[in-house]
């Protein structure tokens, strides 16, 4: 069959020499991939067990990066999501359904306690909220209805850092699965598996694509049970991820770990010398005895990163606090974290039921790869606001 020109601009029979091997996954777009026959046309979600079917499930860029984040946390299964947020809510929709009860540490990422007193609470889900440091004693708030018990160590903004074995050997004690936001640890300074969890999250917006030009968000499970389900809901959530994102992020994996070594040892380094600040009352960095849950991060992690808060002495006014941040030059004010730019945030935790008193005096930072000597003379030029 000869073809007209318009025809060759779809079916082209041009050729290219094979068997170019680059170091980086290539960036597979595609809506569609194309099956053999008619009759192996399925609709099938896990590409794994069935072959491609559609690109909404994942391209071969999007399943690499999915299966090398399971690798570094030795799951089985990862599920990516355009988010981590969306990571959270998938979590939620695929294991809940109306008349369960499910457990949040008061510590949780604000959009999930959002996510669950919102939109959940619409659809018969009830939800308990429990002190972060609460280990064992967590065995007294399970009901017969509780599904799930969330964890996030350390907790959003105050830091706390939980007792996981403690916790998941209470909950799988009463049949009780337990997930993890894992983010801060970038998914390699936690074991979660062996520290008994069973599903783990991560904003891989933060550590992993590390350089606040993406938004991903990864699920991770050993068991296939709960992987079927995860899948599932997916498919029928509709939420798919950018090919383009996920090359970004298998970029980031490759310098992950001295990224992570240079912003453990500079955030150390200022929060320590934070510690020594007059104005300053309490650290909360978890590699530092003034966290609390400190003696946790001792026995379970591997090392820390570089997102922590500080609370300021009684005395400044909330519009003091904000002068100290609007004054630091380095440090940009902003969400999100785990790139290579230094962050800061002041936040009134004064309402939020079940978290420490420390109302508009708590600032967080994230250390970036600045140097340390510059962003410590940012901090101690800006300091003087507190009292202006
Ligand atoms: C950032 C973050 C999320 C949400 O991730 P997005 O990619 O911004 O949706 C969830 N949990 C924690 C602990 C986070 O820090």
């Amino acid at each position: 069959m000869t073809k007209s020109w318009q025809t060759k601009l779809i079916h082209s029979e041009a050729k290219i020499p094979e068997g170019y091997k680059s170091l980086a996954t290539p960036v597979f777009r595609g809506s569609t991939t194309l099956f053999p026959s008619a009759s192996v046309v399925n609709d099938h979600w896990d590409q794994h067990k069935i072959g491609y079917t559609y690109g909404l499930y994942g391209t071969p860029t999007a399943l690499e990066l999915a299966a090398r984040i399971g690798e570094l946390e030795s799951g089985r299964h990862t599920i990516l999501m355009p988010g981590g947020q969306g990571a959270i809510a998938l979590i939620n929709l695929a294991m809940l359904q109306s008349g369960d009860h499910i457990l949040l540490p008061s510590s949780v990422y604000y959009p999930n306690r959002k996510l669950t007193t919102q939109l959940l609470a619409r659809f018969g889900v009830t939800p308990g909220f429990y002190d972060p440091l609460i280990g064992e004693g967590i065995s007294a708030l399970i009901q017969d209805n509780t599904r799930l018990i969330w964890t996030e160590s350390p907790g959003s903004l105050t830091m706390e850092v939980q007792d996981i074995p403690a916790i998941a050997a209470a909950a799988h004690a009463r049949n009780v699965k337990v997930v993890l936001g894992n983010t801060w640890s970038a998914g390699v300074l936690f074991d979660a598996f062996d520290h008994g969890v069973d599903i783990t999250m991560q904003a891989v917006t933060k550590y992993i694509g590390g350089h606040s030009d993406l938004l991903l968000g990864s699920v991770t499970v050993r068991d296939d049970a709960i992987y079927q389900r995860l899948g599932a809901a997916r498919q029928v959530l509709g939420c798919g991820v950018s090919p383009d994102d996920c090359s970004l992020a298998l970029r980031g994996l490759q310098t992950l770990a001295v990224r992570l070594s240079a912003i453990e040892k500079s955030a150390l380094q200022i929060a320590n010398w934070l510690a020594d600040c007059l104005e300053v009352e309490r650290v909360l960095h978890p590699a530092l005895p003034s966290c609390p849950g400190h003696e946790f991060w001792k026995r379970d992690f591997l090392g820390s990163s570089g997102v922590f808060s500080i609370v300021f002495k009684p005395g400044p006014t909330k519009e003091q606090v904000h002068a100290f941040v609007d004054g630091l030059k380095l440090f940009k004010i902003g969400y999100s974290w785990g790139g290579v730019t230094s962050l800061v945030n002041s936040y009134n935790i004064g309402r939020i039921p079940g978290r420490p008193p420390y109302e508009h005096r708590i600032v967080r930072l994230n250390i970036g790869l600045e140097s340390t000597h510059d962003l410590i003379a940012d901090l101690q030029q800006s300091l003087p606001n507190l009292r202006a």
